[in-house]
C-alpha cells in the first residue's frame, strides 16, 4: 500500500513518516542542509517499489 511521507528537498534528503510529522517533526533540522529550517514537503511512497513521488504524479509499474 502506498503511504504518505514527508521529505526534505535539500541536501540531506531526509524522509519523515506521517507519524513523525504529526508528532511535531515538520522542519529539517540537519546541520548544514541547504533546506535547514524549512518545512518538509508532502510525498507519496510506493509500497511496491519504494519510489517517492509527488501527490498527483502518475506512478505505475
Ligand atoms: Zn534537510
Ligand atoms: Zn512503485
Amino acid at each position: 500500500m502506498d503511504k504518505k511521507v514527508y521529505v526534505c528537498t535539500g541536501t540531506c534528503k531526509a524522509e519523515i513518516s506521517e507519524e513523525e510529522y504529526e508528532g511535531g517533526l515538520t522542519k529539517c533540522g540537519t546541520e548544514g542542509c541547504s533546506m535547514q529550517g524549512h518545512t518538509f514537503e508532502e510525498r507519496i511512497k510506493c509500497g511496491t517499489c519504494g519510489q517517492v513521488y509527488r501527490p498527483g504524479e502518475a506512478h505505475s509499474h
